[in-house]
């Protein structure tokens, strides 16, 4: 049975209108004078840290302490205005998916995987009214390596059910590659969706337990019943 779901952000729970990739480039310009220096980068599935250091080693500025606080406290700045000018969204099925899992006879605890620094984490989810649906979370903040954040998120989740955690009890759901091979690192099932950049095909390649084109086309509780 899962006792624990953890959510992906971007492309699984919400789109950010491209908020995200804008404040990023922003931060890139206004704080380290490097207009269009990420037009080449691929953000999806990726930290917020890693980001930072593959954008400083590409432009050779010093990925030290100091310069990646003030290129993330500039990005969320930005993001935090972007966010409300740009028409980002709720994804499909995912309201019903949430109340579906709290309307469980043992609801499992709803948590967040993701990729995001915790400020941008909830920045983006207060913008969409779902911050307040997650209990914990694991964050780029934790550590740089998605796979390192799947194994915090899960020692975290076993910490509040205060009792050791299966990686079959525990449920994750992204919309990239990245998230099922960090669902592998932790043996845990991955629910893939076909909300962000990748089709149900291309999910369905790295071999996810699931892959669905949105969270409508699957039935929770019995997923969650394991
Ligand atoms: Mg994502």
């Amino acid at each position: 049975m899962i006792r624990l779901v953890l959510f992906d952000i971007d492309g699984t729970l919400i789109a950010s209108g491209g908020a995200g990739v804008r404040a990023f480039a922003a931060a890139a310009e206004h704080a380290f004078a490097l207009p269009g220096a990420t037009r080449q980068m691929t953000f999806a599935g990726r930290t917020d840290v890693s980001l930072v250091r593959e954008l400083f080693l590409s432009q050779g500025i010093e990925p030290s302490a100091q310069n990646i606080t003030l290129f993330l406290t500039t990005y969320l700045h930005w993001l935090e205005r972007y966010l409300h000018e740009l028409p980002g969204r709720v994804l499909p099925g995912v309201s019903e998916a949430l109340a579906t899992i709290r309307a469980l006879p043992e609801p499992p605890v709803i948590s967040l995987l993701t990729g995001n620094v915790r400020r941008g984490a909830e920045l983006k989810l207060r913008r969409y009214g779902l911050w307040e649906e997650f209990v914990l979370g694991a964050f780029a903040d934790d550590h740089e390596d998605r796979n390192q954040i799947a194994a915090i998120a899960h020692q975290r989740g076993a910490e509040h059910l205060g009792r050791p955690l299966a990686g079959s009890e525990i449920l994750v759901i992204g919309d990239t590659p990245h998230d099922i091979t960090c669902a592998r690192h932790i043996g845990a099932p991955c629910l893939a969706v076909a909300t962000g950049g990748f089709t149900v095909d291309q999910l369905r390649a790295h071999d996810p337990a699931w892959a669905v084109e949105n969270l409508h086309q699957i039935d929770l509780p019995t997923v969650c019943r394991g």
